[in-house]
């Protein structure tokens, strides 16, 4: 089977050409299955090995729905470590270079809280972080999540690994109901069921296999 070129979707020409400059013309199996359902807005549930290129389908779908002239918290991406919340900021940077006006803050732990406030002030629209920091951020206030349209959980399974499930409960009880939830993950134990269960509203499901 070959895989559709980028081409195929409704993206702005704009987009399009980010894409072709990036080296992306076709879709990797797991963005082929799941970019169509996340375009119209519906929660995902998608279990794809490491490597398959999941970033660039829940980038899309993020920076897609996007209102740059918008200050808020629009996306939120929770991912289980600091090295990964750094490497999707960096490729939704990438992948929104088209639209330069984008703020895509990372959120993480390790590091003093009162940067992060300071750049929280100016705005952003996509933040990328660890359950964690995220959460104390909304404790202290600095952080409002009233806006976000878009939540990634990013890496699922070794966020509930790492012990961040409560964490991600009280993050999503700040959010509207009215939002697209994306869940993704390597693996499916019975906790991500359980989580997707209370987070996702009506999911489809992707599954692509390992020798993808
Ligand atoms: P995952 O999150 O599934 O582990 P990534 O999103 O990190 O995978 O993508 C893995 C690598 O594949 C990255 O280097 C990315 O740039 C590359 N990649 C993703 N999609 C495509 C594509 N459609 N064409 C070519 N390379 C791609
Ligand atoms: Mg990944």
């Amino acid at each position: 089977m070959t895989s559709k070129p980028f081409t195929t979707l409704p993206l702005p020409a704009a987009l399009q050409q980010n894409l072709d400059a990036l080296g992306y013309r076709r879709m990797t199996p797991v963005q082929e299955q799941s970019l169509p359902a996340l375009l119209e807005g519906k929660d995902a549930i998608v279990r794809a090995q490491t490597g398959s290129g999941k970033t660039l389908a829940f980038g899309i779908g993020t920076i897609m729905k996007l209102a740059e002239n918008e200050s808020d918290v629009q996306g939120l991406i929770l991912c289980p470590t600091r090295e990964l919340a750094e490497q999707v900021a960096g490729e939704l940077r990438r992948l929104s270079r088209h639209r330069p006006n984008i703020k895509i803050l990372t959120l993480c732990g390790g590091v003093p809280l009162a940067p992060q406030r300071d750049s929280l002030q100016y705005g952003a629209h996509i933040v990328v972080g660890t359950p964690g920091r995220v959460l104390d951020h909304l404790g202290k206030k600095t952080l409002s999540l009233s806006k976000v349209h878009t939540l990634v959980l990013d890496e699922a399974d070794r966020m509930l690994d790492l012990g961040f499930h409560d964490a991600i409960m009280k993050i999503a009880s700040h959010l509207t109901s009215s939002r697209q939830s994306l869940l993704f993950s390597a693996t499916f134990p019975e906790t991500i069921a359980a989580i997707a269960a209370a987070l996702l509203r009506d999911p489809v499901t992707v599954e692509v296999e390992n020798s993808a």
